[in-house]
């Protein structure tokens, strides 16, 4: 078998402001998806969505478009060469970030490439189950309201899922990461902050696990404040609490909360990690497969935790393909927490894939169709499609 193209889209697709409301043309969300073909007619999807805005998506849907050419001849099968190519070939820009987000679009195509020709879901060519399903963790819709955000929270707990997480900062600093200046927040922001998480707390009872996600946007000072306040609500984890390229500042937080700390979404390929196991920085990682290098890296990482008794947890909050590359993995991982979703009704993902993921009561079950067991439909992708990105 030969790869005979590799095509990246960007589709704008209609989605709703809450689970349940009709996906509007007024709230597009922007998804990164790589299709790859084979001379025998076998077609596999890969999933690199990006943010924030569209400089990223539209950059990587370049690279993988121009190192998508150098395949084109090559094996699919050979997947691990292939990653390793595909890294080695663009050393001199770095081998991480954009790097391993395109070699991340192209492997997690090969693996399903790979799953359909041997007729066999992509766990199953990882060493097989050591679960049955796959336990989820999801998001409310974002608001400043503590009276709406218990709403919401009370809704997710009824569709059955036990943990779920949010930014209660959010709003205070709409402008996030794309803006980062003096990592502060103002003492209503971080008041506001610690009103909604009690208010989520207390509507939830004490057994949902309440995680919080700082999203790397604070110094070291802000962040330790931020998270004492919200130790109040029994957080289960502090996510991100200062930017990423400095590990110093994650261990001076580290010391002075109580907090459980989660980091690992922009942390790229297994090399990013030791430093996190070695300095005892972090009690989960969560890597996204889309991002740090695929299944076959994301397979990896979790090997190397788990050496170390760290749980894993994968930043799966983007579209249909990165749900199930993740899933597919940890179906093999025993170290496995819990799998992340952008919320607890993803059937916006229906108006592009063939089947719907099968999710109840805060479960995915990962069926047992070839590959990742789920595909895009190539009509939906061109109907929602960007020009230039178009197939
Ligand atoms: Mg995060």
């Amino acid at each position: 078998m030969k790869i005979t193209a590799i095509t990246p889209w960007i589709i704008q697709v209609p989605w709703s402001e809450r689970p349940g409301e009709t996906p509007s043309e007024d709230n597009k969300r922007e998804l990164l998806f790589t299709q790859v073909d084979t001379d025998e007619g076998i077609t596999g999807w890969g999933e690199v969505t990006t943010y924030p805005g569209v400089a990223g998506n539209r950059s990587i849907a370049h690279m993988i478009r121009e190192v998508g050419a150098t395949l084109i001849g090559r094996d699919p099968a050979h997947i691990e060469r292939i990653w390793n190519d595909n890294i080695r070939s663009l050393t001199y820009v770095g081998t991480r970030g954009a790097v391993s987000a395109t070699a991340s679009a192209i492997d997690i195509a090969l693996w399903d490439i790979r799953g359909k020709e041997l007729g066999q879901p992509i766990y199953m060519l990882l060493g097989g189950p050591v679960r049955d399903r796959i336990g989820l963790y999801t998001h409310p819709p974002q608001t400043n309201e503590p009276v709406q955000a218990a709403i919401d929270a009370k809704e997710i707990v009824a569709s059955g899922h036990r943990a779920f997480k949010f930014d209660p900062m959010m709003h205070s600093i709409p402008e996030g990461n794309a803006h980062y200046i003096d990592g502060q927040i103002s003492q209503r922001g971080m008041e506001e902050a610690w009103e909604i998480t009690a208010a989520i707390r207390e509507a939830v009872g004490p057994s949902i696990e309440l995680l919080i996600d700082a999203h790397g946007k604070y110094n070291v000072p802000t962040a330790i404040d931020l998270c004492r306040g919200l130790e109040a609500s029994n957080i289960f984890w502090f996510e991100e609490p200062v930017p990423v390229e400095s590990n110093h500042a994650l261990r001076q937080v580290r010391e002075k909360i109580n907090a459980k700390i989660s980091v690992g979404e922009r942390l790229f390929t297994r090399w990013e990690f030791i430093d996190v196991f070695e300095k005892e920085l972090a009690d989960f990682i969560m890597p996204d497969v889309t991002w740090t290098g695929g299944i076959s890296e994301l397979k990896k990482i979790s090997t190397l935790a788990e050496s170390y008794y760290i749980p894993i947890s994968p930043h799966d909050a983007s579209g249909p393909i990165n749900v199930m590359a993740g899933a597919q993995v940890m179906m093999t991982v025993p170290n496995f927490y819990k799998l992340e979703t952008s919320r607890y009704d993803l059937s916006d993902y229906n108006q592009f894939i063939d089947e719907p993921l099968e999710i109840r009561e805060g479960d995915l079950y990962v069926p047992d169709r070839p590959g990742l067991g789920v595909n895009l439909d190539p009509d939906a992708l061109k109907r929602f499609a960007i020009e230039g990105f178009n197939g």
